[in-house]
């Protein structure tokens, strides 16, 4: 079968992309191994709600109209919407076609799925940067009695055998499973490296409105200088919980949390953790209040027409002053390790050599390098801080899009950032 692109993923990303495809009359199909919004459905635990309110999930021509702007969706309700996203603009989707292999052939590419192959002058990797759980080489000297689980394999306390349990890695997903099972009874232990404390809310408002109003979110790859660090920054340690409760570190003290350095090596039954706890606190401290900064700056220079509260600032982290250092799994009954320890993409399927030595694709702000016509979409920092926010996929996908319209076209395209859109 030929098409002219051939995208690969229906979540919010390769759904976006279909839409600026569609605008821009490029004729294509999209591959879904699973349904609409796979991802939401089968890969999530069973209490996580978004952690972006219900107003930040603008898609290209679609966005919030319930009653709840500032609510926080379910995993049900995130489902509905990527799904209704898909259907409201007709994305021409094949589910249950998983690609097994994409190679380039003499005129553009070939795509063979479990069902057929298609052929196609360009191809849009939109695939998700979470499908496999990044888990520490330390996990391999764990004792065999030790349960492990890692967050896509996570789904409620239930799941977890009696006794304590190690959380490993304290961004958003390892402190919202770490105050989950804390509160269903178990004596949680969280081992913390670098990561980003955000407040939830801020002078009366939540922190996302913050960072969309300041532009914060829409600061370009282009803009920063260590665009590689940027890519690899933990995720916001927040949680969209309906009360508007925060999570960071002295909430989850407050209910009994143990926090503990960085998980470092394991020997004779004992985990080894760094000493490094209370300067990764400070620095999460200092990055916070140097936003709160930022934030403070921008009221000053734009003042709003409503009235907000005044600037304020949040307690220090509280560490122990001297965390340990050795932590003997069997007397503390820890017979549980749940890795929170970041995700990464999975290319098993890619035939193309565009990957680099750790295995990610080496590209520039998605055009991948090597091999022209090929597209990515989704990762972290492609384009925007916001890239893999269900809010600033489509502003990537116009981007990108308008590339793959030049290329189609014979012509190389800058590949520039469009301005920022009100209403896209
Ligand atoms: C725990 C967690 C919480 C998050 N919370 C938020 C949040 O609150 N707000 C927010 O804006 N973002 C959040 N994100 C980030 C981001 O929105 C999600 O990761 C989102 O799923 C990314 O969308 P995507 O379309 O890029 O990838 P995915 O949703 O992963 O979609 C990729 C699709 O590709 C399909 N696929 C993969 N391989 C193949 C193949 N070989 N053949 C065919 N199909 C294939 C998959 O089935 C899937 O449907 C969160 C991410 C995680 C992991």
């Amino acid at each position: 079968m030929r098409t002219t692109t051939v995208v690969i993923g229906a979540g919010q990303a390769g759904l976006a992309m279909s839409w600026w495809l569609a605008e821009r009359g490029i004729d294509h199909v999209v591959l879904e191994r699973g349904e609409l919004a796979n991802s939401w459905r089968s890969e999530r635990w069973d209490s996580l709600r978004l952690l972006t309110p219900n107003w930040h999930s603008r898609l290209p021509g679609y966005r919030y109209q319930g009653d709840d702007p500032d609510g926080f969706r379910t995993m049900a309700e995130t489902v509905d919407f990527i799904e209704g996203y898909g259907r409201s603009i007709g994305a021409p989707v094949r589910t249950h076609t998983t690609v097994k292999a994409v190679r380039r052939s003499d005129d553009g590419y070939e795509v063979i799925t479990d069902k057929d192959a298609w052929h196609c002058d360009t191809v849009v990797i939109a695939t998700g940067a979470c499908n496999i759980a990044s888990v520490p080489g330390v996990s391999e000297s764990l004792p065999p009695d030790i349960a492990t689980l890692t967050t896509l394999q996570y789904r409620n306390p239930d799941q977890v055998r009696d006794g304590g349990v190690l959380v490993v890695g304290a961004s958003a997903s390892g402190t919202q499973i770490a105050d989950e099972l804390q509160r269903a009874g178990r004596a949680v232990t969280l081992a913390i490296g670098e990561h980003v404390r955000l407040p939830r809310r801020y002078r009366g408002k939540d922190i996302l409105w913050w960072m969309d109003s300041t532009g914060v979110l829409d600061e370009t790859y282009e803009d920063i200088d260590d665009v590689v660090r940027a890519r690899n920054l933990p995720s916001m340690q927040l949680a969209g919980y309906p009360d508007q409760r925060m999570i960071d570190l002295n909430s989850l003290t407050d209910i009994g949390v143990k926090l503990i350095g960085r998980l470092a090596g394991f020997s004779q039954g004992k985990g080894q953790f760094s000493g490094s706890l209370r300067n990764v606190c400070s620095l999460a401290d200092l990055k916070m209040n140097r936003l709160l900064k930022v934030i403070d700056e921008w009221v000053e220079q734009n003042p709003l027409a409503e009235e907000i509260d005044a600037p304020q600032r949040f307690d220090a982290t509280r560490v122990e002053e001297s965390p340990p250092l050795l932590v003997d799994f069997a007397r503390s009954g820890i017979r549980t390790v749940i890795w929170a320890t970041g995700y990464r993409p999975d290319y098993s399927w890619l035939d193309i050599p565009v990957l680099d030595k750790k295995g990610y694709l080496r590209h520039d702000g998605g055009v991948v390098t090597g091999s022209p016509g090929l597209y990515v979409i989704g990762l972290p920092f492609l384009r925007r801080r916001k890239s893999t926010l269900i809010d600033g996929v489509g502003h990537d996908a116009r981007d990108l899009s308008a590339n793959l319209a030049g290329y189609l076209a014979g012509r190389s395209q800058p590949l520039h950032t469009e301005p920022r859109l009100v209403a896209i």
